[in-house]
């Protein structure tokens, strides 16, 4: 038995712990305010926000599925519409397109970074057509998929892209932020996200005011005036004390992200020669970190052995979409996607972990 807790894939509450006192004082300015649904908290986090990410409009809503339901049916997704996504993602990517009245279609991805495939991108476009609507890249693990080929592959196809963000917040690709290559993208701030609440919360970015306007609209029952629904929308709200909270931590985000990245750059000067396969990056992207994602053949026993050891490793995700009794889809064969969903392991990342835990990890990967 070791002496030191379990480490953990991911640590909310160290994260917590980590701005204790501006997430309380946050806490109480908003219990004495009076207000505690979209008001203030709200309108400076979506301005704060979106200054983060360069500059355009955040829209505030319930959580990171929410979001991009929103952004899907706001670049114009309709009942029946095809949205093509990956389907080594979590359920909520799916989720969403089934609550814009969508059907998904599977993208294989790249064998080396395990995002999806402009390549096959294409070959998914020119054989669905126009019918596929808009297409859903995700930025896994915090690695930015390859935003630059696969924008101009949905432009020669005419379809919109909404970048899923939700492991993402900060990742950058030749500089530019991820959520910045597409007219619409999409936050969660899940409480383990990079940029996590301490409950549910999603965002919408996009430059586009038109849009931004269309996004918060849906967002509370088509409402511009209270109580007059100008379009069919929904209730899908961000509430001030979870506003106040990812204000609170929004300023570190940029350091807790480059804790995420000693931590990662760790993993792999000390597994360099191991025979595992490491994370790679997408060429010119800077990475957040999300996840470090390794492959193995002999995932399942590495997995015991690390559990044996104290250290629990998450794996995102064990089985690809199209697998799921939901969504299951006998017709779809998406076999590097299927590999990686059967070779992937998750090794502790988080702010929360010293360099020392990563050392602990790694002498007992290699032993
Ligand atoms: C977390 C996550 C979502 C969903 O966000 P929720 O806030 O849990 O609804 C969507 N896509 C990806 C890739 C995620 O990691």
């Amino acid at each position: 038995m070791s002496e030191k807790p379990p480490l953990q894939p991911a640590d909310p509450n160290a994260d917590f712990l980590l701005h204790e006192k501006s997430i309380r004082s946050a806490i109480d300015r908003v219990l004495q305010s009076g207000h505690y649904i979209l008001g203030p908290e709200v309108d400076a986090f979506e301005r704060e926000f979106a200054e983060y990410l360069g500059g355009g409009h955040v829209i505030g809503v319930a959580n990171g599925t929410d979001a991009l339901e929103l952004a899907l049916r706001a670049a114009g997704v309709r009942p029946g519409d095809l949205v093509a996504t990956v389907a080594n993602t979590v359920s909520a990517t799916v989720a969403a397109i089934q609550q814009a009245g969508a059907r998904p279609v599977f993208v294989e991805i790249d064998a080396a970074t395990m995002l999806m495939s402009p390549e096959q991108l294409d070959r998914t476009l020119s054989l669905h057509g126009t019918r596929i609507r808009a297409v859903v890249p995700v930025h896994l693990y915090g690695n930015p998929a390859d935003m630059h080929r696969i924008a101009a592959v949905c432009d020669s196809h005419h379809a919109a892209i909404v970048e899923d963000c939700a492991q993402a917040h900060g990742a950058t690709i030749d500089g530019q932020r991820a959520g910045t290559f597409s007219r619409l993208s999409t936050f969660s701030f899940y409480p383990t996200k990079n940029l996590g609440a301490l409950g549910d919360g999603g965002g919408v970015f996009t430059r586009d005011p038109e849009l931004a306007d269309e996004v918060r609209l849906l967002r509370q029952y088509g409402w511009r005036t209270r109580y007059i629904s100008e379009i069919a929308g929904r209730n899908s709200r961000l509430d001030e004390l979870q506003a106040a909270i990812l204000r609170a931590k929004l300023p570190s985000l940029d350091e807790s992200n480059e804790a995420r990245s000693r931590i990662a750059a760790r993993y792999s000067a000390r597994l360099a020669d191991s025979s595992l396969v490491l994370p790679q990056v997408t060429a010119g992207a800077v990475a957040v970190w999300h996840q470090y994602a390794i492959r193995t053949e002999k995932r399942d026993d590495l997995r015991a052995t690390l559990l044996d050891a104290g250290i629990a490793c998450g794996i995102l995700y064990p089985v690809p979409i199209h697998h799921q009794p939901a969504y299951l889809d006998r017709s779809t064969r998406l076999p590097v996607t299927e590999k990686a969903c059967d070779e992937v392991l998750c090794l502790p990342c988080h702010p929360g972990l010293g360099l020392e835990d990563v050392d602990r990890v790694c002498e007992v990967i290699l032993q």
